[in-house]
């Protein structure tokens, strides 16, 4: 399919950020977007434009039954070229929460493609200050003006960009982590699996209880027991208990990360003990207790690897390794930033040039 081109003139483009590590996560958007539609029978009308509101139907489906579905990418900058990290991964899974929320999939080679014609025009807007990125949001969503439950017969997909510094203001820190033992994320057979926009809509009221204690991030344990670790709101999760790093399995009630599977082959790399496997919230804080649980840490594109500093469990703080980041955690996070920033070796050929 032909993409058509229609750019902001030059005198109209925005001013870039002057300092792209104060920008909060999300925030600051490029001149263009990519999009195309499809009418029920196939993706039509691909266009890279300027970025703007949609204009939607008030009764468009995704505004009431939620069937909206996104994805999450980074780009790097490393002197003139531009690089991203695993992004067929990402389309493979667009398709797959697509297939779960009876949406169209997308052709992905012909979503890579669009993304690095969107990318080549907006090359200015990935900055080079080393922790910051170019962020990438595709998205789609269901536009059938109808008010019926039933999957929508037109949809949009379209990826919008922009500059991002480090996810938590906090940088590379350890975080507060508050575990959630009244709400759940997801139960199997459910959603949890999919990158879908009403996952998080179900998951912001426990947020509200973490905020009330000062914690910003929610740990979600599983459904039916409410005792094994799931994952956190935006990543998943990895505890080593003395030489085992244990990490839940994917059995469909979490997101599968590439990030997860990125240091899943790290970890394995360095040779050592890595399980898939279950792990329950009281094996963690007992681990916590006794010394074994040496470093928990998260992993996903937006923070890339995130130190945990505290677990909340029912009404008690508890510290995780003396509040310090762990021998692991650095490496990882140095390691996976290095790579994807071009700076160190690449031996899984994981990163992707856009020319
Ligand atoms: C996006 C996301 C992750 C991390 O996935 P990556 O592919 O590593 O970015 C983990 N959990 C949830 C709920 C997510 O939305």
């Amino acid at each position: 399919m032909n993409i058509e081109v229609d750019l902001v003139p030059k005198d109209e483009r925005k001013p870039k950020p002057s300092d792209v590590l104060q920008v909060a996560f999300g925030t600051v958007f490029t001149d263009h977007m990519f999009s195309m539609s499809h009418s029920g029978t196939e993706w039509t009308d691909a266009r890279i434009h300027p970025y703007g509101p949609l204009s939607l139907s008030p009764a468009a489906l995704c505004l009431h039954y939620g069937q909206g579905i996104f994805e999450g990418m980074k780009a790097y900058c490393r002197g003139d070229r531009v690089l991203l990290f695993r992004p067929e991964k990402n389309f493979e899974r667009l398709n797959e929460s697509a297939r779960r929320m009876v949406m169209p999939e997308i052709d992905e080679a012909f979503a890579l493609h669009s993304l690095k014609e969107l990318l080549n025009i907006e090359r200015s807007w990935v900055p080079d200050v080393p922790g910051s990125s170019l962020y990438i949001r595709p998205t789609m969503i269901g536009t059938e003006p109808k008010l019926g439950v039933k999957p929508s017969s037109e949809y949009l997909y379209y990826i919008i960009l922009g500059p991002v510094g480090p996810y938590f203001k906090e940088g590379f820190a350890p975080v507060k982590i508050y575990v959630s033992d009244r709400y759940v994320r997801a139960v199997r057979g459910g959603t949890g699996a999919a990158k879908a926009s009403g996952n998080y809509a179900a998951g912001l009221l426990a947020g509200t209880d973490a905020t009330k204690v000062g914690y910003s991030q929610v740990l979600w344990l599983d459904a039916l027991e409410n005792r094994w670790i799931e994952e956190v709101g935006t990543m998943n999760l990895m505890i080593r208990f003395d030489d085992e790093i244990a990490t839940p399995p994917l059995t469909g009630t979490i997101l599968p990360g590439i990030t997860r599977d990125s240091v899943l082959t790290l970890i394995k790399d360095y040779g050592m003990n890595v399980k898939e496997r279950m792990v329950s919230i009281d094996e963690v804080i007992e681990g916590i207790k006794s010394g074994k649980v040496k470093e928990i840490f998260g992993c996903g594109t937006a923070a890339i690897i995130a130190p945990v500093g505290f677990l909340w469990y029912k009404d008690t703080p508890y510290e995780v390794a003396n509040g310090k980041i762990g021998e692991l955690t650095q490496r990882l996070f140095d390691e996976l930033i290095g790579i994807q920033s071009g700076e160190l070796e690449d031996p899984h050929d994981w990163v992707v040039p856009i020319d």
